[in-house]
């Protein structure tokens, strides 16, 4: 596997989490803010964001992975690991890295509901393109990419390469 071409550059993310930090600041101004990042990939996305947003909040992680290896489909997600607080009458966001199918977010956002926070919205750096994906609205979005398969700035190839600082594609070589 080789790193492919840059798909989203480091100083491009950095302009665009300034801008989703700005609006959240200005939406949740006197609000109890809780960020909800998904480990392990929204971990980069959620600590750049987070200093962007000027504002008292805190944090929390989710870990999920889904049921077996051919289940990417069936939407049976597992949590592997569930938040440490309560999240009754709190205003929550979940942090994500990438949005693909959006299955992952459709059980997430079920099962975070039924706890009765104040609200609930969604925020991820990248939505993909050209994949047949739920109907899930999110309140605040980075980039739009194509179906291709991702590295870098939190997601990862075999469990590497989540440091990089930017987004590229994969070379199969
Ligand atoms: P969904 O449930 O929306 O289909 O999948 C979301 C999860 O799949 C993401 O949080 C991420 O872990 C993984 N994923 C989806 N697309 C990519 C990709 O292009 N690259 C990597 N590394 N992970 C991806």
């Amino acid at each position: 596997m080789k790193i492919g071409r840059t798909l989203v550059s480091a100083e491009e993310i950095d302009a665009k989490l300034k801008e989703m930090g700005a609006a959240i600041t200005r939406d949740y101004e006197g609000k109890d803010l809780l960020l909800v990042g998904i480990l392990k990939g929204a971990v980069v996305v959620m600590a750049d964001l987070a200093r962007h947003i000027a504002l008292p909040l805190e944090f929390d992680f989710m870990a999920v992975s889904s049921y077996g290896a051919s289940t990417k489909s069936s939407g049976v997600v597992r949590i592997l690991k569930d938040l440490d607080e309560e999240i009754d009458g709190r205003h929550v966001i979940i942090v994500e890295d990438i949005v693909d199918t959006g299955l992952t977010l459709q059980y997430l956002i079920k099962n975070l509901q039924v706890r009765n926070p104040a609200s609930l919205k969604l925020a991820a750096l990248l939505i993909k393109d050209g994949v047949e994906r739920l109907p899930l609205e999110v309140a605040y979005e980075g980039f739009h990419i194509g179906p291709e398969f991702v590295i870098g700035y939190g997601l990862d190839f075999d469990g590497k390469y989540r440091n990089l600082p930017h987004v590229a594609v994969v070379d199969e070589v």
